[in-house]
Order: structure tokens, then sequence, then C-alpha cells
């Protein structure tokens, strides 16, 4: 699979972990970044992308992007 080049240095700062949605599926971090949903995570219980330095520095306007490609 030809994967885009990931910014790995921003994929590490990537809050998910702390986030009240958050399961541990095995999933890589950074969902907005490697446009991938989760294999696991399907119930909001919150999302704090918009506190996260990667949704900053890449201005993105939405959250959910585990359960949502592109985020909404
Ligand atoms: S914006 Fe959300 S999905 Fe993207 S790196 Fe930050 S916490 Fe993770
Ligand atoms: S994308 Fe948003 S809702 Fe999903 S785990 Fe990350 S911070 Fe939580």
């Amino acid at each position: 699979m030809a994967n885009k080049e990931i910014d790995k240095e921003l994929q590490a700062k990537c809050l998910c972990p702390g986030c009240p949605s958050y399961m541990d599926c095995g999933d890589p971090l950074a969902y907005c970044l490697v446009e991938e949903v989760s294999k696991c995570i399907k119930t909001r219980q919150g999302c704090i992308c918009d506190t996260c330095p990667v949704w900053e520095e890449k201005g993105f306007e939405n959250g959910y992007f585990c359960i949502t490609k592109g985020g909404e």
C-alpha cells in the first residue's frame, strides 16, 4: 500500500490516547494525518482534537477523525 509520508514528529504529538472516546485498538497515532479511521472506536464520548497541537498546526476545523475519515 502506498501510504503518504507522515510527519512522525507531528504524529507523536497526537492527544488521542488521552481522549474519553479513545480505545487502544492498535491503530497508528493521529487519525487526521494517517487518514484512516479506527478499527474499534465507534462511540462518540467527546473529542479533544481541538486542544491538540497538530490540529492547531494543520488548521483543522473538525474532529472525530477516528470515526469519520476527514473528520466531522
Ligand atoms: S487532531 Fe486529533 S487525531 Fe489529529 S493528532 Fe490531534 S488528537 Fe490526534
Ligand atoms: S480523533 Fe478525536 S474523538 Fe477520536 S480519539 Fe482522537 S481526540 Fe478522541
